[in-house]
């Protein structure tokens, strides 16, 4: 049965592939038309786009761990899936073609996402911001007119969608997206504008910090931080201690011990009151992303979370 467990996996991996490519390359149209007409009838690019992305990553899914790309399915199927060699071979279980045409309901793209940041940790700070709207943006462009957004905000779930397919093309060939190369031009146009804008952004609120450090009333305000979600790093334009919001997560070594890392999604300084809003902020400010957090507090964090892993 092992080879009906991989017939499945390649039948159903390639349908979401050539699905998420499609509707990624017709977002892209539309962005670039939306964009040119000052973002206007851009309910299509986005929606395509956010479709594409739930596609992608269901299509990492069936690649991985097929098994938890459904939902509610038979236990029989859940064991074809997982443990094929377990079955008699002599039989093509009812429930295949269910499986592979998707009649079987698919996770949640919410889940999809959690999935995603277990087979790449080292992205999840990266896509945090991202994955965090995308769920809710995607569910309003199928169901619902959304309503005005900011431009920033289309830009960005633009930015971070072709990232995506970037680095799962990168990592995996066979998702590599073959654009025109009118389409490829306008990307890289489109990607160097973006960072140029949040670069720009970036600089104007350094030199605003600046200013405010080198005021003769400048004044030293102690920042405190408590609890997984804070943690203090040196300011990089005062030097007093800020505060950095994002989450703490173990890391595991080879010999069995963890290392506790905080992954910083925002920075704010309460004495040059310098404020970056996001994880690309904060690598255009030159910041650190990742910070170790002290020895010895390992213990504490598994005793918090126990719950969480027994539950
Ligand atoms: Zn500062």
């Amino acid at each position: 049965m092992e080879g009906l467990k991989e017939e499945l996996k390649r039948n159903v991996s390639s349908s979401l592939l050539n699905s998420a490519r499609s509707y990624y390359k017709v977002g892209l149209i539309e962005v670039f038309k939306s964009k040119t007409n000052d973002w206007r009838n851009f309910q299509p690019a986005i929606g395509n786009l956010s479709i594409s992305v739930e596609l992608l990553l269901k299509y990492l899914v069936a690649q991985k761990s097929i098994r938890y790309l459904y939902q509610n399915i038979p236990l029989e199927a859940q064991i074809l899936l997982t443990d094929p060699n377990c079955l008699p071979g002599n039989h093509r279980p009812y429930y295949i073609d269910n499986i592979k045409w998707f009649s079987k309901k698919t996770i949640e793209l919410q889940k999809a996402i959690e999935l995603f940041n277990i087979y790449f940790p080292d992205k999840k700070n990266e896509f945090n911001s991202f994955f965090s709207s995308i769920p809710d943006i995607r569910n309003v462009c199928v169901h619902a007119a959304i309503p005005r957004f900011k431009k920033f905000e289309l830009d960005r779930i633009t930015y971070f969608t072709i990232k995506l397919f970037r680095y799962v093309g990168k990592i995996d060939k066979k998702a590599i997206v073959h654009l025109t190369k009118i389409l490829e031009g306008k990307i890289v146009e489109f990607i160097d504008s973006y960072e140029e804008t949040t670069i720009k952004i970036v600089k104007d609120k350094i030199k605003n910090a600046q200013s405010i450090a080198a005021n003769r009333n400048f004044e030293k305000i102690y920042s405190t931080c408590e609890g997984w979600e804070e943690m203090l790093q040196i300011c990089p334009v005062c030097n007093e201690e800020g505060i950095c919001l994002g989450n703490t997560n173990p890391l595991f070594d080879d010999d069995g011990g963890t290392m506790l890392i905080f992954e910083a999604s925002s920075f704010q300084c309460f004495s040059c009151k310098l404020e970056l809003d996001s994880y690309e902020e904060m690598v255009f400010a030159d910041m650190d992303i990742e910070l170790p957090r002290d020895e010895g507090e390992e213990e504490d964090w598994v005793r918090q979370n126990e719950d969480y892993f027994m539950s």
